[in-house]
């Protein structure tokens, strides 16, 4: 059986049905119906966020919430994190200055904001890389001295809780993602949560061609507007939320039991006063002390049908389509991690046998190569 680095969770089939079938009456697909609007409140309740919109997906959320918050010049943010992050700042006209990850959760190291900041730096949009939340009280700290904005990246936090506190609500505002390969989907989707309630307008009016009334277009706005049958997908998935987070968190402590102390190899920490959403496994691979580096092992895995990422390799400020454009060497300890990891598969319905066979195949590329004493 070949094992992926992710697979969706899936209501039955009858309860989706069911949850779609008065859109076979109504006739109404889209536009923000009754669907939208009842994913929208359980989202917001389940977020503990005091405002939320939904969109398509999170990648639109970004670049409206870039937009809505009228983030001018330069933002800073960090290159190890998915494509979106920067395509949103640089499709927005605006210029990412990119600051360097700390090497033990890879979220933004806000000891080095500060000497970044200009005159023209209006934003910080850090990412809370694989659900690791960043130190948001640190940033925050730092926006208020300087009057910038903060809209974090929470792709991949989705539910994550700092100190009881919904990882939405730091900042001015955070954007989820939920594409089918988080840890809670409707297919495609996102949403934006934020502080400020007279954004809402603004937000509404930008997912749907800035379209006030009728006769009525007050900006020039885009179509980022969620369906009803993705909200059906979003509100049935949401029910089983609780569930399958037990069968992640199940999933991620039959790792640690394989691989924690193994020399070489360096776990996602855990983090203090945060509750987690296990989203990824990510694994540091130390190639002098585990004995194999980390492309022979995403090699040897796919050699015994595991298929494994390397995410974020290459870091964004390597990608072909940014040559030339940013500074490279300004962030080492982000270069050094994204030549150093993978993720291995994670999700709730992934097999307690298989992660032991997953283990078993990373101990052994390691053992094979390392060299005898
Ligand atoms: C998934 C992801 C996005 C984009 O979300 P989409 O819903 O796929 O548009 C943005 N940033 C990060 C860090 C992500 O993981």
């Amino acid at each position: 059986m070949s094992i992926y680095v992710a697979q969706p969770s899936m209501p039955d089939l009858d309860e989706f049905i069911e949850e779609i079938r008065p859109v076979w009456e109504s006739r109404i697909l889209s536009n923000m119906g009754p669907l939208h609007d009842k994913f929208q409140k359980l989202l917001a309740g389940y977020l503990s966020v005091s405002h939320l919109s939904l969109f398509v997906n999170g990648h639109a959320a970004l670049e409206l919430a870039i937009e809505a918050l009228g983030l001018t010049g330069e933002v800073i943010t960090t290159p190890y994190t998915f494509a979106s992050t920067t395509h949103a700042i640089v499709r927005r006209g605006l210029t990412p200055v990119f600051c360097d990850i700390k090497p033990d959760d890879y979220t933004i190291d806000p000891a080095r904001i500060e000497a970044l900041i200009t005159e023209k730096t209006s934003a910080i949009i850090p990412v809370h890389v694989y659900g690791n939340l960043c130190d948001v009280e640190v940033i925050e700290a730092v926006a208020r001295k300087y009057g910038l904005k903060v809209l974090y990246d929470s792709a991949q936090a989705f539910g994550v809780r700092y100190k009881g506190r919904g990882v939405g609500s730091f900042g001015d505002a955070a954007m989820f993602s939920f594409h089918a390969t988080k840890v809670f989907h409707s297919i495609e989707g996102g949403a934006l949560a934020f502080r400020d309630a007279c954004l809402k307008q603004k937000l509404h009016l930008l997912r749907n061609f800035g379209i006030a009334g009728e006769e009525q277009i007050e900006s020039v706005g885009m179509n980022a507007k969620l369906d009803e049958f993705r909200s059906a997908m979003g509100i049935c998935n949401l029910r089983h939320l609780a569930g399958e987070m037990e069968k992640r968190k199940a999933v991620f402590e039959r790792y640690r039991g394989h691989l924690a102390g193994i020399p070489g190899l360096r776990l996602n920490p855990v983090q203090q006063d945060v509750e987690p959403n296990y989203a990824y496994f990510p694994l540091y691979v130390d190639p002098e002390l585990f004995g194999c580096n980390r492309d022979d092992l995403h090699r040897f895995l796919a050699q015994h049908d595991i298929f494994v990422r390397k995410y974020f390799y290459p870091a964004v400020n390597h990608f072909p389509c940014y040559r030339g454009m940013f500074p490279r060497g300004n962030t080492p300890v982000s270069d050094r991690v994204s030549q150093h990891i993978l993720t291995l598969p994670m999700y709730a319905g992934l097999p307690l046998e298989e992660v032991d066979r997953i283990c078993r195949v990373v101990l052994s590329a390691g053992s094979l190569k390392r060299p005898r004493v």
